[in-house]
């Protein structure tokens, strides 16, 4: 297994020789240990990529095209070693892990049929005295920071279109999960990417890191997958040299459940929206909103759901829920659980930390829920599922809203109209009607107000990895 930093096609350890150790979750063991980056290797990728780039861009299409169908054919080749690894080093289960593989594999199959598709366009202006001639060139060198929660697919969903576009990139994965990446990229530069186009250099020191990477003058656009409160950081160092910048960031969805929904629809949906990947996804259902008519029903059918749902080791094929990803995240979840009971919510299941070894809480389940309450502020990122019942549909939609978040949301009714009328009143990026999932290579993913700009995925997805010129021209 690589462990080392990948810059310029081959592998090697960190200027200063310290390396770090990637911890199992489910058992607090150390998995093995990986070189720690410096800002002088962050330097190095940059000009590797700088170096590797003009000549991928000068690649026909067609070839890029070909290059990364290979990509996602090789990725699917190696679902079941990949997902082992997802599980030793994030824990979700494998069957989770299985599906990431999947997702992350299609972003290089979708992007492969849109790098022959770049379209830009000819008009004579408006004024008769030149045509307006517009197209695509690539962005340059990409600097991608990625999260833990899909150690494949949040790397695969940037580095995908920005490849398909001509694009060289250096990537920080997180300091959890830095294997898949390692993998994931050592598997690409077999599919036929050449040397130094992708560049992985892991890190413990991601600020200083991140300075250098920023600092240096080829570095022309990050794209960030992570917390609303690091990518207000990164935005702000991007700004000292006016970077291109999509950040994906973190999320708050409200889930809705109107007296007319299905109930069974809606607590299956609300599974798949709350449970997917250990709860640990940033579209993951936060708040319930369930009206007052259905809101029992509903809240004792999730719980019996979630009291079905079994906690252990990503590798046991009856685990539901993996671990969460460390000690601190059980922590934080139990503080939000404590004051929502503190404010009067009602324990219907769960409710605790579950003893170790590894980071595991009990699928929780909480009734009668004060929108006031920390939980329905705070990203809940674990089984916790609270439920808020409301009768006024308009001060319902408000409290959604009620938030610096606007990624994800989720309405459950069998009237259609009222459905759209609702999911278009939502300041969200995207929603689910009367489904629990909504992530696809095709569709448009990113989130509103905090939760983000721009977009990864479907057209738009390569689009943020170009630049825009405009020749005026006569002939
Ligand atoms: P995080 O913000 O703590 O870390 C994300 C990445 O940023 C990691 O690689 C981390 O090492 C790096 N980082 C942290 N501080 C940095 C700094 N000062 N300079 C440079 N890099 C730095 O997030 P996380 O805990 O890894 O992931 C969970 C968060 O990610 C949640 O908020 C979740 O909603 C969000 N997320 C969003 C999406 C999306 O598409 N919108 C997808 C997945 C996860």
């Amino acid at each position: 297994m690589q462990t080392d930093l990948l810059i310029g096609g081959s592998w090697r350890s960190g200027t200063d020789g310290e390396r770090f150790d990637v911890i199992n979750p489910a058992n607090g063991d150390v998995i093995i240990d990986v070189a720690a980056g410096t800002a002088a290797d962050a330097t190095a990728a940059v000009q590797a990529a700088s170096e590797a780039q003009p000549l991928w861009a000068a690649t026909a299409p067609r070839v890029r095209a070909e290059v990364l169908r290979n990509c996602w054919q090789t990725l699917v080749e190696h679902q079941d070693e990949l997902a082992d690894l997802i599980v030793t080093e994030h824990g979700k289960p494998r069957s989770d892990a299985i599906g990431e593989i999947a997702y992350a594999a299609e972003f290089f199959r979708w992007n492969a049929e849109e790098a022959v598709r770049i379209h830009g366009s000819l008009s004579m202006a408006p004024g008769g005295d030149k045509r307006i001639i517009v197209h695509h060139p690539p962005v340059g060198v990409v600097v991608m920071v990625t999260p833990w929660n899909f150690p494949a697919a949040m790397i695969t969903r940037k580095l995908a279109p920005a490849l398909a576009a001509g694009n060289a990139v250096v990537i920080k994965p997180p300091r959890e999960t830095p294997l898949t990446a390692l993998r994931v990229a050592e598997l690409c530069e077999q599919a036929g990417v050449p040397a130094g186009v992708i560049n992985v250099v892991p890190t413990m020191t991601s600020s200083a890191w991140f300075d250098a990477a920023v600092d240096h003058k080829a570095t022309r656009m990050v794209s960030f997958t992570g917390s609303t409160a690091v990518g207000r950081v990164l935005l702000r160092r991007c700004a000292d040299r006016v970077l291109k910048t999509v950040m994906e960031l973190g999320g708050n969805a409200p889930f809705i459940v109107f007296a007319d929904a299905d109930i069974d629809a809606a607590v299956d949906g609300a599974m798949t929206a709350k449970m997917r990947h250990s709860a640990e996804t940033c579209t993951a259902a936060n708040r319930f909103y369930a009206e007052a008519k259905v809101a029992d029903e509903f809240t004792e059918k999730l719980a019996q759901a979630m009291g079905a749902i079994r906690v252990g080791s990503g590798f046991d094929e009856s685990v539901t829920c993996g671990p969460m990803i460390n000690a601190g995240a059980v922590d934080a979840m139990h503080e939000l659980v404590t004051a929502a009971v503190g404010g009067g919510a009602v324990t219907r299941l769960g409710g605790n930390p579950v003893a170790g070894p590894g980071f595991f809480y009990e699928p929780t389940v909480l009734a009668n829920v004060n929108h006031q309450s920390p939980i329905a502020a705070a990203e809940v990122f674990g089984p916790i599922a609270p439920v808020i019942p409301f009768t006024d549909t308009d001060l319902m939609i408000d409290q959604a809203n009620d938030t610096e978040m606007g990624l994800a949301a989720y309405v459950y009714t069998e009237d259609l109209r009222r459905g759209l009328q609702v999911s278009e009143r939502l300041h969200s990026g995207m929603v689910g009607l009367n489904r629990g999932a909504m992530s696809d290579p095709a569709a448009p993913f990113g989130g509103m107000k905090q939760s983000g700009l721009g977009r990864e995925g479907a057209s738009e997805g390569i689009y943020e990895f170009c630049e825009t010129q405009y020749i005026a021209a006569n002939w």
